[in-house]
């Protein structure tokens, strides 16, 4: 630890560093932040105007779950987020066409918002920061790029070698959050052995204008092609995601694009006219690349995995920044009070329970993206469960509400 504070300009002695200023790290420095807490957040992108048009590129749109929406309502952030974001009442389920099971949020017993949220992902970011801009606590370095990570003596505290701008800074710090994204440098630095791995099926969406009458309702089609997700896009229009086995989505894109809308008129036929009418060119289609991040452990000694280098997934159930955001709420609180005294083994002890259930659904998702359809008896097993999506995972849900408690009591920091 000395030999880095040496060779650096200066040193920031901090209770934790946040690596990575995307949503789940933003939530976890502000959480702790608005605790009182001294935080340095690393960025390697370059500040973000936090307003003015969006940054260039396709939005990444994440569909956010009432769970989730609760925890950002406690930090105060929801209203602002609805206002540009598309609400989604419920959820339909087809298996071969014939409508299994009808869901409503406001119909669910316990749900903490009657509806989920199609939001733009910078949209989240830019509220967050602008929170974080309030706390002098925090400290934020952009363009930041963390060369080493050193475990001081008996792993209590850790040091980073930061380079950023034209200095090179250390920082010192009781707690390292990487929230870096699925190639995380921290992990790495830190030695967590991790595998990622790329999909080997087709995502691809497009985006068609919203029609006239429609209800907002998410509907989800499983068949022999796939799968298929009607949903909203954010407050532009309607999005169809479809989600299938690499041979499928070749047989499909490699003729004209009427092909594909043949396909997806075929699954929705309600919204066949509609469809041909506003998908003309492959120019409109967009495909992603999906990843798998799996990790021996998600912490070691006092360096903490979050969000998608901990687990990053499939889009398919739409519980990637859920789950993320859920674990940086409880983890936050976890790391907050290890700070206090205690002793940190909270933070395994809720990996324990967590990691379980994100592996489980990391393999309902390769099931669901990678393999054939299985047969018909299986099918009810191929849909996540709409309850556990709505409210989180059951074993957690009380630990997600001490979360959120934790979220909104700001107003009496620690006082440190
Ligand atoms: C097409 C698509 C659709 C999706 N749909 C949904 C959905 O409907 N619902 C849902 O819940 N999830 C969805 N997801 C998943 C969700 O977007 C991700 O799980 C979520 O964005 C992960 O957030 P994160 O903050 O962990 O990582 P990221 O958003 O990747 O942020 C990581 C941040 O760390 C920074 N960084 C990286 N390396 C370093 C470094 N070495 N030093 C400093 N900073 C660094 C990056 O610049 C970035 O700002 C979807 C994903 C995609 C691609």
């Amino acid at each position: 630890m000395a030999d880095e504070s040496a060779a650096a300009d200066r040193t920031i002695t901090t209770d934790a560093c946040v690596v990575g200023a995307g949503p789940v790290g933003l939530l976890a420095a502000l959480a702790l932040g608005r605790r009182g807490r001294q935080v340095t957040l690393l960025e390697r992108r370059a500040e973000p105007a936090t307003d003015g048009p969006p940054p260039a590129g396709p939005a990444v749109v994440n569909i956010v779950q009432p769970v989730t929406l609760h925890l950002l309502d406690q930090l105060g952030v929801l209203e602002r987020l609805t206002e540009g974001a598309g609400v989604i009442p419920g959820a339909e389920i087809y298996f071969g066409g014939h409508l299994a099971a009808r869901h409503r949020y406001d119909e669910l017993d316990g749900c903490p918002v009657p509806h989920a949220l199609s939001i733009r992902s910078f949209d989240l970011v830019r509220l967050l920061l602008a929170e974080l801009a309030a706390l002098p606590n925090v400290t934020v370095l952009w363009e930041a790029e963390t060369h080493t990570l050193t475990a001081g003596q008996g792993g209590e505290r850790s040091t980073l070698t930061v380079r950023t701008g034209d200095e090179t800074v250390a920082v010192d710090a009781r707690f390292v959050l990487a929230a870096d994204g699925r190639s995380s440098t921290i992990r790495e630095l830190a030695g967590i052995p991790a595998e990622v791995v790329p999909s080997t099926g087709s995502y691809l969406d497009v985006v068609v204008p919203s029609p006239p009458g429609w209800d907002g309702m998410a509907r989800a089609y499983f068949g022999t092609h796939g799968y298929l997700l009607e949903t909203r896009r954010a407050e532009e229009g309607l999005v169809l995601v479809w989600i299938t086995d690499a041979a499928t989505a070749a047989r499909v894109t490699e003729g004209p694009v009427e092909r594909l809308v043949e396909t997806l008129s075929g699954v929705v036929p309600r919204l066949a006219d509609w469809i041909a009418q506003h998908v003309t060119d492959w120019e409109q289609v967009r495909r992603v690349q999906h990843h798998f991040v799996r990790t021996k452990v998600w912490s070691q000694g006092n360096v903490v995995l979050v969000g998608d280098s901990a687990h990053g997934m499939h889009a398919f159930g739409g519980q990637g920044l859920n789950t993320s955001l859920q674990d940086a709420a409880c983890l936050a609180r976890l790391v907050d009070e290890a700070l206090s005294g205690g002793s940190g083994a909270g933070i395994e002890k809720y990996e324990s329970v967590r990691r379980p259930f994100i592996e489980a659904f990391q393999s309902l998702q390769v099931s669901n993206t990678q393999q054939p359809p299985p047969r018909a008896a299986a099918e009810e097993e191929r849909a996540p469960e709409f309850e556990v999506l709505a409210l989180g995972q059951p074993h957690i849900r009380s630990r997600i509400s001490d979360a959120a408690a934790f979220l909104a009591a700001h107003d009496t920091p620690h006082g440190r």
